[in-house]
Order: structure tokens, then C-alpha cells, then sequence
């Protein structure tokens, strides 16, 4: 009986081992094997840190890895066209994409709370939340059913109100404005009277030219001037309530992911986190010195959204977010753990940085 019993137990740690083994050599032949991967973004070609930052990704990738993961990286445009980055990493087509995860609200709205909520956090805050809070866990929940997983890839910060060729002194001036504000600010926008219209970055400026549009939002600075923006609009408004810290993401194929070996991945993961950190530095950097040439050498009139103004956005904001949350469970989730988390961070983020940049901060009537 003992001797049976032994032997049964050998047979099953026999195949145990057998099992294990079989778990483990497609690791070790991973270790030699190398992988060469497509990439599709949203961006244009050379659009400088939004698409120089996805090949920038790609590139750290090829270097820690010793160049046992390339990834080539193709713009909007030259292997699928921009808005079918999200299917065609979904599917399979490519190995990953770059783009923004509001693009995505047509196939599911809970996508539009991991770039930009209107009213939402800082950059700093949506950061926290992804890394800290609980935030990566959700969007990934998200974008399983699609077989994707998402990481957060660059940030704007808080991006600039836009160009608007009338000012903007009560709520009543959105009725009948033509403004391009694409995503959820859009959607306010419209529920304060405005007409959204939705451009490609190349068809902005000439309608904004010819009053096919009394305004528009873009980025930030850094990314307006180069639009030549001040050219055909008079007024330049702030701040961006509609994106106060937009989040860019790379996704990649969920099966082609989960098959890399887990120093690939690890690496994949660390490149995305620094690419993200990397870009809003970028956009802090380049934004200041941007906005003083605007103001400056094209003599750019600033202007502040008047504070009653913002609360009547806001209202509408809030309307809005319920709305969209309402459309799906997962949005209704997303949506309750967003607002958790910004109450728990505004708290600290008032006390600390606001109260800090109300003693330190340069203030913009100095550039004037
Ligand atoms: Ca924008």
C-alpha cells in the first residue's frame, strides 16, 4: 500500500514536473527570441512630442531591451487611418497603438474619464490616480473586453481655453458660437448653445480664417504657435477647463502582450511611464517660452474666462459627466471612482499647490 501510494505520488509529481518544465521552456527559448512589433498612432507625422513621443517610446523599448523588442512606428494616416488605431491593435493588426483614450467614447464612454474630464484633475492628479489611485486598474477593466491594455504614455498638463475671435463675457455668448472642441467639452459646449464642429488639425486654421468657426481649441502654447493660430484669432483664453491634464496612451494588443516574456513586459511598462513623465516636462518647459513669443512678438491678447462663466461650465460639466456615466456600468463606475478621487486629492491640491502658486507664481500681466 505504502509502496503504492509512493509510486502515485512520484507519477504525480512526474507530471508535475512535466507540466512545469513545459511552463517553463517557452521562457527560456523566449530569452533568445526577438520580437518585432508595429505601432499605428492618431498623431500626424512629426506632431513634436505627441507623435515624436510614441517614437520616442518605441525607441527606449529597442534599447533596454537590447533590441529584442523593435516596434516601428507609423503616423495617423500611413498604415490605418487615425481613428482606426483603437481597432486595429484591438484586432490584432498591429501590435499597439498610440492615441488619446477620449477618441474612444463610441465604443464605450467610460474610455473618455482616463484622458481628459472637464473640471477634472492636473496632470499631477491624474497621475496619482492611474499610478496611486486605483486609476490604471479601472481603464485597464475597460479596455479588456476590446483585448487591449492600456498605459498612460504623455500628458499636456492643463491645456489653454482657445482662440476665440469674440470675447466671452457671459455664458450667453456660446449661443450660436462655432467653435472645434472635440470630446466632453465639446458636449458642454453645445449644452451652453454653441455649435461643435469637428476639424482635422490641418482644416483648423483656414476656417478659423474665413469665420467658418468663431473659435477653437488646440493644445497649449507650444503646440498653438506652431498652428499659427494668432494669426486668425484675436482673443487667446484661459484656462483649459475642458482639458486640465490630458493623459495620451499607447495600448497595447492584450493576447501579443500577455505572450511576451515578463522582462519585455516590465520593460514595455517602465518605457511607457518614463515616455509619460518625459512628455509633460516637455509641455512645462516649451509652454512658457511659447506663450511669451505669443504675447510678446504677435502681441496675443490674453484673457481669463470670467469666474461666472466657469461656474456655468461647470454645471454643465457636471451634467454632462452624469449623463455619459449613465450610458453604460462601467462608465457609472469609472465615473463614482473619478469623483472619489478628486475630492480626496482637491482637498490636499488646494491646501498645498494652490496656496503655493498664490506665493510664488509669475504672474502673466508681467510677459505684457
Ligand atoms: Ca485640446
Amino acid at each position: 500500500m505504502k509502496r503504492r501510494a509512493f509510486l502515485k505520488k512520484a507519477a504525480v509529481g512526474g507530471a508535475a514536473a512535466v507540466a512545469a518544465s513545459t511552463v517553463v521552456a517557452p521562457t527560456v527559448i523566449a530569452a533568445d527570441k526577438t520580437y518585432k512589433w508595429k505601432m499605428v498612432t492618431t498623431w500626424p507625422p512629426k506632431l513634436p512630442v505627441l507623435q515624436t513621443g510614441a517614437e520616442r517610446f518605441a525607441q527606449r523599448v529597442g534599447e533596454m531591451s537590447g533590441g529584442r523588442l523593435t516596434i516601428d512606428v507609423y503616423a495617423g494616416g500611413e498604415l490605418v487611418p487615425p481613428m482606426g488605431t483603437f481597432d486595429a491593435v484591438s484586432q490584432g493588426t498591429v501590435e499597439c497603438g498610440s492615441g488619446a483614450a477620449y477618441y474612444w467614447g463610441g465604443k464605450e464612454p467610460a474610455t473618455q474619464w482616463f484622458s481628459a474630464v472637464p473640471f477634472g484633475v492636473n496632470a499631477q492628479g491624474i497621475n496619482a490616480w492611474f499610478y496611486s489611485g486605483g486609476g490604471l486598474k479601472l481603464w485597464e477593466e475597460v479596455y479588456a473586453p476590446f483585448n487591449l491594455v492600456p498605459r498612460p504614455q504623455g500628458n499636456t498638463g492643463v491645456q489653454m481655453g482657445g482662440w476665440f475671435n469674440r470675447e466671452i463675457k457671459s455664458i450667453a455668448d456660446y449661443k450660436g458660437l462655432k467653435m472645434r472642441i472635440p470630446g466632453l467639452g465639446g458636449k458642454v459646449v453645445s449644452k451652453a448653445g454653441g455649435t461643435v464642429v469637428l476639424l482635422a488639425g490641418g482644416e483648423i486654421f483656414t476656417s478659423l480664417e474665413r469665420g467658418v468657426l468663431d473659435a477653437t481649441e488646440w493644445v497649449g502654447p507650444m503646440h498653438d504657435l506652431r498652428m499659427g493660430f494668432y494669426q486668425a484669432a484675436k482673443y487667446y483664453y484661459y484656462p483649459g477647463w475642458h482639458e486640465p491634464g490630458t493623459c495620451l496612451e499607447v495600448m497595447f494588443n492584450k493576447s501579443k502582450y500577455d505572450a511576451l516574456p515578463a522582462d519585455l513586459r516590465a520593460i514595455i511598462d517602465a518605457a511607457a511611464a518614463e515616455t509619460n513623465s518625459w512628455s509633460l516636462c516637455e509641455f512645462e518647459a516649451g509652454n512658457g517660452a511659447a506663450l511669451t513669443e505669443l504675447v510678446t512678438k504677435h502681441n496675443v491678447q490674453l484673457r481669463r474666462f470670467p469666474a461666472e462663466v466657469l461656474a456655468d461650465l461647470r454645471k454643465l460639466a457636471v451634467e454632462t459627466l452624469e449623463e455619459e456615466a449613465a450610458k453604460s456600468p462601467i462608465a457609472g463606475k469609472v465615473n463614482e471612482a473619478f469623483k472619489k478621487f478628486q475630492k480626496q486629492w482637491g482637498a490636499w491640491s488646494d491646501l498645498a499647490d494652490r496656496s503655493y502658486f498664490d506665493v510664488i507664481a509669475e504672474r502673466y500681466s508681467k510677459l505684457m
